[in-house]
């Protein structure tokens, strides 16, 4: 049953468990976990629908590269599903098989674990049943890149689809206005003993459960965590350590411009990195998308006045003598643009302000940085698409030259792909979450979303998250079992 927290008191005296954000993630959790008969509850901060006075909780600061964070997420039922575009690309074995550069490990588990889930996980995106990831176009005949396959979901809204399973599933309770502000861990039995939980007027409860699982999206996740001061006080968290830490985002980097060759035809092209390209250069994985503009692109904030100014110069055909705003294309221009794995770096990272929001959570920094290892991926698939594009014979490619020169500033654009800041590994010296997504050094604190990624490839995450969760919804249910069975 949904109730909204402003006006109904009404949690449980103690769930089995509780869930705390109603994203993709923390919908499919609370209804697998409550379909296999526990009692679950599930606390969305925001309400319904979009409303201003929620959203101001994700306003943050930025140190680092402009990622947009309080524009890239939706604080409500449903979550950033309210406005994701629903494309879909499974991980590979290889992105569990290979370590990333540097000196943290890559995931602790290897593709079989989650792959089993793939089914299920189209299933909840609405995408039919056996359905294969489909190229669209051909790769390029060098070997270096395949063409990319992808499937698109509807897009399905997650608060929409599953309204009425979130109202009627017995067992589970579902509070909108609910916030969490607090996480009380008592390091003598290493266990999450409740969540502070707050409506908008500072009224305040604690959510007893026997387990917890945060699913606050991946800032978030690491700010609850951050924010908590007994789990400071256990060394669980340290705001210098990995929580918060290798917030990993995918790289959309304008290569350049092409001129296809007469007799190309002008559709889009999606190529990927394949496996041998990406051992070979010792670089991340890539989508390279080409595509002949119909309309004038444009960057960033400004982008509507840059939209007109830019139509303007196009239609007076001086676009290449203004460098007044920016670079841009024209209508008719061929544009490259990507979407590159980012590799997990410590010092790209989600930090604490002193300054606090009005239901007292310490407000965030993001420092969304690149290391030389990105820049290097970036380096090798530019120069790459190139070559291989003149080679097959599609036409000529001119790079921006920060694609090659590492001093130029790099023009990049975020994806909205959050993921990284409580990552997976095998110990707690190279991770926050364990192979089974509970918290190191906790007995019964779970995170769920893509923040417990270890590596994010070059695939699109709300797919492999939900495998993520519904892998965590198996694990849980066994132990719950398992614990039930030592009780009689
Ligand atoms: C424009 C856009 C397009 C995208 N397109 C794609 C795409 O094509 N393919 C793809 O794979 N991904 C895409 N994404 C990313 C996708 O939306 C996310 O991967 C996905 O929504 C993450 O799910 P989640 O449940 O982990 O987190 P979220 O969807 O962010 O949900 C987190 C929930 O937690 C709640 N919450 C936060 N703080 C608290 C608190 N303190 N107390 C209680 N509740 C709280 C929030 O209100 C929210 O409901 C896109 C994102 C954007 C912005």
């Amino acid at each position: 049953m949904i109730k909204d927290y402003q006006t109904q008191k009404a949690l449980r005296d103690a769930y089995d468990f509780a869930i705390i954000g109603a994203g993709p993630a923390g919908i499919t959790l609370a209804l697998q976990l409550a379909r296999a008969g526990w009692s679950v509850v599930l606390v969305e901060g925001g309400g319904h629908e979009y409303s201003p006075r929620s959203q101001a909780f994700y306003a943050c600061t930025s140190t680092g590269l402009e990622m947009y964070a309080e524009e890239t997420r939706l604080r409500y039922l449903g979550g950033t599903s309210n406005h994701w575009a629903g494309r879909c690309r499974p991980f590979e074995p290889s992105d569990f098989a290979v370590s990333p550069p540097g000196n943290l490990p890559g995931w602790p588990i290897p593709y079989a674990e989650i792959e089993r889930y793939l089914p299920a996980a189209m299933d909840i995106v609405d995408l039919p049943q056996g359905a294969s990831f489909q190229a669209r176009n051909t790769g390029l005949q060098g070997g270096e890149f395949d063409a990319d396959r992808f499937l698109l979901s509807p897009p399905t809204r997650f608060a929409q689809k599953y309204a009425a399973a979130l109202n009627e599933t017995p067992g589970l309770d579902v509070f909108i206005n609910c916030n969490c502000v607090d996480l009380e861990f008592d390091q003598a039995s290493g266990r999450l003993v409740a969540a502070l939980v707050s409506d908008y007027d500072l009224h305040r409860e604690r959510l007893l459960a026997g387990h917890f699982i945060l699913a606050t999206g991946a800032i978030e996740n690491a700010r609850q965590l951050l924010n908590s001061e007994s789990l400071l006080a256990a060394g669980i968290v340290n705001r210098n350590g990995l929580v918060g830490g290798c917030f990993m985002e995918h790289l959309n980097i304008d290569m350049g411009t092409f001129i296809l060759k007469e007799g190309q035809g002008t559709e889009p092209r999606e190529y990927y990195t394949t496996d041998a390209f990406v051992a070979e250069y010792r670089s991340g994985k890539g989508n390279v998308a080409t595509s002949v503009l119909s309309d004038v692109r444009t960057y960033g904030r400004t982008a509507e006045v840059k939209h007109f100014l830019e139509n303007l110069a196009c239609e007076m055909g001086v676009a290449s003598k203004i460098e007044f705003i920016a670079k841009f294309s024209c209508p008719g221009d061929g544009v490259i643009s990507t979407m590159l794995e980012q590799f997990p770096n410590v010092q790209s990272r989600i930090s604490l302000l002193d300054e606090k929001d009005p239901l007292g959570v310490a407000k965030v920094n993001v420092n969304w940085a690149l290391s030389p290892d990105d820049r290097h991926t970036i380096k090798c698939i530019g120069g790459e698409i190139a070559k291989q594009f003149a080679e097959a014979g599609l036409g000529f490619v001119k790079l921006n030259d920060y694609v090659y020169d590492t001093a130029v500033p790099l023009k990049i654009a975020p994806h909205a792909h959050h993921m990284g800041t409580t990552r997976m590994a095998a110990s707690a010296e190279s991770g926050v979450v364990d192979a089974n997504c509970k918290v190191f050094g906790t007995e019964n604190l779970y995170v769920a979303g893509s923040s417990i990624f270890a590596k994010g490839g070059a695939s699109n995450p709300t797919m492999p998250l939900l495998q993520f969760a519904l892998r965590l919804a198996d694990h849980l249910n066994d132990k719950m079992k398992v614990a039930s069975k030592a009780v009689v």
